[in-house]
């Protein structure tokens, strides 16, 4: 049986260490340029803008939904134990367009420019971030291993 956690957890490298160091401990981290002082993300190794040198800096963990669609297909097996689920865009307050998932009560309530804010899912040894509304109720996101055997039950 294909280990869930091993599938998703991330591949560090020597550039987005930083990052998933920061996520583990419930911090989301992105880079801020020197010269220009834009934020990115994904990281680069200079700023995309102006090819400045760049640094880690903590986000606000705010941001607004940009897009999203909801998945009804699995593209690999892993993922059919959460269908249906949402993949979504979200504008950083600081700027950057992150890649999420966003966990909601109602996931048919996703509107675009919802207030979000970040959350973390504990995934084996390493934290993922993804974006809950505003106004949802605070605390440590759903477990994806336990939400699918949550769903198994039911
Ligand atoms: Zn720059």
């Amino acid at each position: 049986m294909l280990n869930t956690a091993a599938f998703l957890r991330p591949t560090s490298d020597e550039l987005s260490q930083p990052f998933w160091e920061a996520t583990a401990n419930r911090k989301l981290m992105l880079q801020r340029c020197q010269v220009c002082g834009a934020f990115q993300f994904p990281p680069h190794e200079r700023c995309r803008r102006c090819l400045g040198f760049v640094t880690w800096v903590e986000s606000a963990g705010r941001g607004a939904l940009y897009s999203w669609t909801v998945v009804y297909r699995a593209t690999h097996e892993v993922f059919k134990e959460w269908l249906p689920y949402n993949l979504a865009l979200v504008r950083m307050s600081e700027g950057p367009l992150m890649c999420s998932r966003i966990v909601a009560d109602n996931e048919l309530d996703l509107r675009e420019g919802l207030e979000l804010r970040v959350d973390f899912w504990p995934i084996g040894d390493v934290s993922i971030p993804v974006f809950k509304p505003l106004g949802a109720a605070s605390g440590a996101a759903e477990n994806p291993e336990e939400a699918i055997t949550e769903r198994r039950d039911a």
